[in-house]
């Protein structure tokens, strides 16, 4: 069987081969349970502790083989990348990548649009720590220069961005952070690294929450960080200091759903376009919020950039108030209502834009005043048309 290192294999194939061992007897890697790791003899254990890279048996903290397969599946499927450390969340993700990067007095420049828990970190945990967080418009490539100055150590990003979906010019903005001297992380979580190539696209840190897409059947949480060797180092180094694991069952659990990543993404891709233009056509709502969608705003980044899309996408009503969107929320019967997304199930979620934002304005400039009021779909594996049926009942109910 072909390496990781085949890069002249497609994604897709890579998807199925990576993390595997050529000589395995099975196809899957054992779950291997254990914090101790023994040593033939003393001289064994002294020389251990200074190869500190996976693949190398040391103590379960530094991880085992399921941990490792895993680790080297999601470095496989990210060009440019050294290696990859997995978090127990998402947000430890993040929080794992910024402990890395920044020092106290460091500025750090934040997407308006990341996701509401990087946020409150941002103005949390890292102020805490004498970092200071900026907010900055990711649509507005012109004014980005400028927001830097001698402290900036660091730039957050993030695209589509969390509830609103703006899709927004990495390469320029990592073009900018680096001429800058700055750090660019990204939360690629939506696009994963099939979607988008981050770090071919001038970033340096690329953060997933392996809980949506990898996981893919809500049944784990999991983050991880990807990156060249300098920042590979840094990142594995904070992450030993900090104490994070992941257990060998999760990262069993996470393998197999990433086998069959593409294939999901593929389906939930096209179900929530044919959703996103039905939406479209209808009188009840005012904006569509999805990239794949064709006249969408971010749709023509989106086609230059990303590979791929997914399901998960936005509205806004049109004029109706939040009474209103409840109804609709609660009148779907086959959409969950809840938080995270990425599963095989579709969940409906209202979303509060205007409150999480400062800089970009909400409702978005030349919309009405009352067309504020949005909510997320994430588009699983069922079939789009009784999804269509279930949201024309439920837009009824809405209005009766
Ligand atoms: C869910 C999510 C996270 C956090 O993942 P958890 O595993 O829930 O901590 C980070 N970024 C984005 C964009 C997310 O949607």
């Amino acid at each position: 069987m072909a390496g990781h290192d085949d890069t002249t294999l497609s994604p897709a194939t890579r998807l199925v081969t990576s993390g595997r061992s050529p000589t395995a007897d099975v196809v899957n890697p054992a779950v291997y349970r254990a914090s101790t790791h023994l040593y033939p003899d003393c001289a064994s254990l002294r020389q251990r502790t200074s190869e500190n890279r996976d693949g190398r048996y040391f103590y379960g903290r530094r991880g085992g083989p399921t941990q490792w397969a895993l680790a080297e599946a999601l470095t496989a499927l990210e060009p440019g990348a050294a290696g990859t450390v997995l978090y127990p969340s998402g947000v430890a993700a993040i929080a794992g990548a910024l402990l890395a990067v920044l020092r106290p007095g460091d500025v750090l420049l934040v997407t308006d649009n990341a996701y509401d828990p990087t946020r409150s970190m941002a103005l949390g945990l890292l102020q805490r720590f004498g970092m200071e967080a900026r907010f900055f418009d990711p649509l507005d490539v012109e004014s980005f220069a400028d927001a830097f100055c001698e402290k900036t150590r660091a730039v957050m990003l993030e695209s589509p961005g969390s509830l609103s979906m703006e899709v927004c010019d990495i390469p320029a903005l990592a073009a900018i952070a680096r001429e800058k001297g700055a750090v660019s992380l990204i939360d690629n979580t939506w696009a994963t690294s099939l979607g988008f190539r981050a770090l071919e696209h001038g970033c340096d840190i690329v953060i997933q929450a392996l809980t949506k897409h990898v996981g893919g059947h809500s049944d784990l949480l999991m983050g991880s960080c990807t990156a060249g060797e300098a920042w590979y180092r840094r990142l594995r180094i904070t992450s030993q200091e900090l104490g994070h694991v992941v257990s060998p069952d999760d990262a069993a659990l996470a393998l197999r759903g990433l086998r069959s990543m593409q294939l999901r993404l593929n389906h939930s891709t096209a179900s929530a376009l044919a959703i996103a233009e039905w939406l479209e056509a209808r009188p009840e709502i005012a904006h569509v919020l999805c990239p794949m969608l064709p006249g969408s705003p971010g749709h023509d980044l989106w086609r230059r950039d990303f590979e791929s899309g997914c399901g998960l996408f936005a509205f806004v009503l049109a004029g109706r108030d939040d009474a209103a969107r409840c109804r609709l929320i609660d009148a779907l019967r086959l959409f969950g209502i809840g938080y995270s997304w990425g599963g095989f199930e579709s969940l409906a979620l209202p979303v509060d834009i205007g409150a999480v934002r400062q800089t970009m304005a909400w409702p978005r400039e030349g919309w009405r005043e009352d067309d504020r009021h949005a909510i997320r779909l994430s588009i699983g594996l069922e079939d789009p048309q009784d999804l269509i049926a279930d949201l024309d009942r439920a837009l009824a109910a809405m209005d009766a």
